[in-house]
């Protein structure tokens, strides 16, 4: 009997794709079992989706194989962000690539507030921050 297994990703859905079932056809046609941890919609632009999949691996690589084919962009799950806050200056640049609002300015202090129940695990933050004050914490 194959072994199952499972991998925690991130999921990219581009905008002119978020009507189509992607997802639905992970489990019809390769017989994957999913788990949503989160979900969020970003107006105009995408769709991201982080969740656990599972499967035989031969099943789970056609179906990542076919998101690939289907333009959906997978990124494994980063465990947790966590940001340092001695180390943050403010500079506010990773509120401009925060796709779901976990990182966002105050008003009117214009402080960066890190809400890390909103945050989707993308990593944009870790990527973009000049200071590495947003980090990958495992
Ligand atoms: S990019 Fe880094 S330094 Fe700038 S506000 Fe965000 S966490 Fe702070
Ligand atoms: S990883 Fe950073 S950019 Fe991505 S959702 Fe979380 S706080 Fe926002």
């Amino acid at each position: 009997m194959a072994e199952t297994v499972s991998r925690r990703i991130v999921l990219h859905f581009p905008n002119e794709i978020l009507d189509k079932p992607i997802v639905f056809i992970l489990v019809k046609e390769f017989e994957l079992v999913f788990n949503i941890l989160k979900a969020f919609v970003v107006p105009d632009e995408e769709g991201l989706m982080v969740m656990e999949l599972s499967g035989t691996s031969e099943n789970l690589q056609k179906g990542l194989d076919y998101l690939k084919s289907r333009n959906v962009r997978i990124e494994p799950l980063k465990q947790s962000i966590v940001r340092l806050d001695d180390r943050c200056y403010q500079c506010g640049l990773c509120t401009g690539v925060c796709p779901s609002g976990a990182l966002s300015l105050k008003r009117p202090s214009m402080e960066v507030e890190f809400d890390s129940d909103k945050c989707v695990l993308c990593g944009a933050c870790v990527e973009i921050c000049p200071a590495r004050a947003m980090k990958i914490a495992f």
